[in-house]
């Protein structure tokens, strides 16, 4: 987050600013030198070209369909006009080039990528071949004196997200036909296919919506009415459906065809439009989720199709390609209905420019999940991401919370909890505490907890605090000596999972409002890290180099000056949507013991770990995954890392609700991927300033 920026400095021959960053450890304000481009940079960095590029099957499905486009018109005997909007780094334009096209016209609205584009293009020898449009194509001219001489009898355009039309495909290949394109044109991909599945799945809605919390004893925490009846969630659900446990859902319907986009221009594409469609239940269950993805007909006959359909509805198994740029989503519908096998379920599907949204209706009840589109009222579904509703929701980590509770609890206790959003301060009200108090400094979270506080009738036990911890005073405690302190620990800043340390800052500040034994859980947490070889994931960051047969490396190193201004040696990743194979045991790197005093006040905590890799494996190591784990007892603990012991060799399970942090190992520079031995992590801790610096060094035998 920016807030203020002081004046230039120049470092080295960069230049740079100070710009004030909330530090999530701390959270306190930080003033950190920061490269003036570096927006500019994480957007190239992080833009996901490189993984497009990685996608096999897309390159070669849109080289043959570009090959029989071009094939058919010579064969008509007409000249061939290739127009290519949004070249990224002008693959496809070069495969237009090379299958002997007369003109190609490439054009590109983000300007770095096309300057990048004119590079590559001139070093693979097709400079005068390839007229480059730094330009949006819905900007562009046609005519003697235009930006393109005459209209184009072919088109080729990428210009697709997982939503398919979210990047505005509907308005580009409406305008191109309207102003850039021949009557009868062929346009590579030809047409779209949307398809839904309904699932039933206690699992998914969790992600969706905070359910009951199920008290030992007897109790319940119930969620706000108007939570439960919201619109949910406007922000797309995007994963890689194909990692859901199948054992997790239960598919009510086959694949629908919902919607079919025409791109050839044979008849206008709709900017807003509705199907309906109907489907026999295949099982008794409830319509919790809708799962979407779509197909491309790259070809006019649809020979040459490119589908984005998890394994189970692969309409061709053998071609389920990974990929991280289109995944697939979740809609949820807003009241799931119960159906039966056999019944009639109707599904309503509408898009407009950019968005999708689905309603079900059954044939036997007058129920229906009928909304305009997600919108959400009860400020819950904005506040919360999936991930956090999901751990909210989460039964081990309930389990624990309540163990713990049960253990801790005397009907005298005073708690204070400290976290984002946490229900835990319910739990120890329900399960018996004398007074709660929860510290929520988090503006948005904090409402969310009111509301539960309120329709949970806990307005007597439960006092919310909204000061920083160092502002608290006794009075805010009405004078009571606290004598447990717990956190999930959960924080929205956090990015990586040590950043949750900073509930121990909070807990540093509060000590005058402790008793004596005051009691403080977790006690521990600890920095784990392993070795792996990622099935895919190693792409996202991996150098392409040749990309069928064009040389696309002054991209490669594009993207490695921009990740060297923004990028950081571990980076975030939810791992439960990135297969890996453990190709070590987990160790610790460092374990910060929270009853021992002072520890936040060294100048430097270093710690050293190694890993040493199971060299009889057959895979290759790729990466490091780190995590943290938070120590309550000696029994009751909850990893953000692995859910089962780690078997060497074997696939890890994660974590559903929190991202891992990886490092990737590449061929480049210190790190060889190759004969790999030992790996050594190592971690400075500056407390005063909460930063956590990784090191990774790679031995070869
Ligand atoms: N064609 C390349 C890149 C595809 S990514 C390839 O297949 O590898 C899509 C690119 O299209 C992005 O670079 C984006 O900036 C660009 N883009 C999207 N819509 C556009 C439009 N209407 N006009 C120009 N560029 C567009
Ligand atoms: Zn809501």
């Amino acid at each position: 987050m920016k807030l203020t920026v002081l004046p230039r400095v120049y470092v080295g021959r960069k230049m740079s600013s100070f710009v004030s960053i909330v530090n999530p450890c701390t959270g306190k304000m930080d003033w950190k030198l920061q490269d003036d481009r570096y927006d500019y940079h994480q957007e190239i960095a992080r833009s996901g070209y490189a993984d497009m590029l990685h996608d096999t099957e897309r390159n070669k499905k849109y080289y043959k369909a570009l090959a029989d486009a071009i094939h058919i018109k010579r064969k008509l005997g007409e000249p061939v006009n290739v127009l290519d909007i949004g070249t990224g780094t002008g693959l496809l334009s070069m495969m237009a080039a090379k299958l002997g096209a007369d003109t190609v016209t490439a054009c590109e609205a983000f300007e770095p990528m096309a300057k990048c584009a004119s590079k590559i293009i001139q070093q693979n020898g097709f400079g005068d071949k390839i007229q480059i449009i730094p330009k949006r194509s819905t900007e562009i001219t046609v005519g003697s004196d235009g930006d393109m001489p005459e209209r184009a009898n072919i088109l080729v355009t990428e210009v697709f997200d997982t939503e398919l039309i979210g990047e505005g495909a509907i308005n580009t290949f409406t305008h191109a036909h309207r102003e850039l394109l021949q009557k009868n044109c062929i346009v590579v991909p030809s047409a779209a296919n949307m398809y839904v599945q309904v699932a039933s799945s206690d699992f998914i809605r969790r992600w969706r919506d905070i359910r009951p919390i199920q008290l030992p004893g007897g109790g319940t925490i119930l969620p706000p009415p108007g939570m439960t009846r919201c619109g949910g969630a406007p922000a797309l659900h995007d994963l890689q459906l194909h990692e859901l446990p199948q054992s997790q859902f239960q598919i009510l319907s086959s694949p629908v065809l919902v919607f079919r986009f025409d791109f050839s221009g044979k008849s206008p594409l709709k900017f807003d439009n509705q199907s309906e469609r109907t489907f026999q239940a295949l099982c008794d269950g409830k319509t919790d989720g809708i799962f979407m993805w779509w197909d491309l007909e790259m070809d006019t006959k649809n020979i040459i199709n490119l589908s984005c359909a998890p394994g189970w509805a692969h309409p061709r198994p053998e071609e389920l390609q990974w990929r991280d740029h289109w995944m697939q989503a979740i809609y949820y519908p807003n009241q799931p209905l119960s159906v039966q096998k056999g019944e009639n379920v109707k599904i309503i599907s509408n898009h407009d420019e950019y968005s999708l949204w689905f309603n079900l209706q059954s044939e036997n009840s007058v129920e229906n999940s009928f909304s305009d589109g997600p919108a959400c009222v009860c400020g819950m579904h904005v506040t919360f991401s999936r991930s956090q509703i999901g751990m909210l929701n989460d039964p081990h980590r309930h389990d624990i919370y309540t163990s713990l509770l049960k253990q801790t609890l005397t009907p005298s206790s005073t708690v204070l909890t400290i976290s984002d959003g946490s229900l835990l301060p319910l739990m120890a009200a329900k399960l018996g505490a004398k007074k709660v108090y929860a510290l929520e400094t988090n503006n948005f979270t904090r409402r969310i907890l009111e509301q539960f506080i309120t329709h949970n009738d806990l307005n007597e036990v439960v006092i919310v605090l909204k000061k920083e911890p160092e502002e608290l005073t006794p009075e805010d405690v009405h004078g009571h000596k606290i004598d447990l302190v717990i956190g999930e620990p959960y924080f929205q800043s956090a990015v990586l999972p040590w950043h949750h340390v900073h509930f121990w800052y909070a807990v540093r500040q509060l000590s005058g409002l402790l008793s004596e034994q005051a009691a403080v859980f977790p006690k521990l947490l600890t920095i784990k890290a392993m070795a792996v070889c990622f099935r895919d994931l190693w792409k996202i960051r991996s150098p392409v180099g040749m990309c069928e047969g064009f040389n696309i490396q002054l991209f490669d190193d594009l993207v490695e000056t921009s990740s060297e201004v923004s990028d950081s040696e571990v980076e975030p990743q939810p791992l439960w949507e990135y297969p890996c194979t453990a190709c070590s045991d987990p160790v610790t790197v460092q374990s910060f013991d929270f009853c021992k005093a002072g520890w936040l006040d060294n100048l430097c905590l270093s710690a050293e770990a190694t890993i040493k890799l199971d060299t009889s494996l057959n895979e290759k190591c790729n990466g490091i995954v780190l995590w943290t784990e938070y120590q309550f007892t000696d029994q009751l603990k909850v990893s953000l890392g692995p859910r089962e012991k780690v078997v060497v060799g074997g696939k890890v399970n994660w974590d559903f609700y929190s991202k891992q942090g990886i490092h990737l190992l590449t061929n480049k520079g210190t790190d060889t991927v190759e004969h790999l031995k030992t790996i050594s992590v190592s971690l400075k801790f500056i407390p005063i300033n909460g930063d956590f610096d990784f090191v990774f060094k790679t031995k070869c035998s």
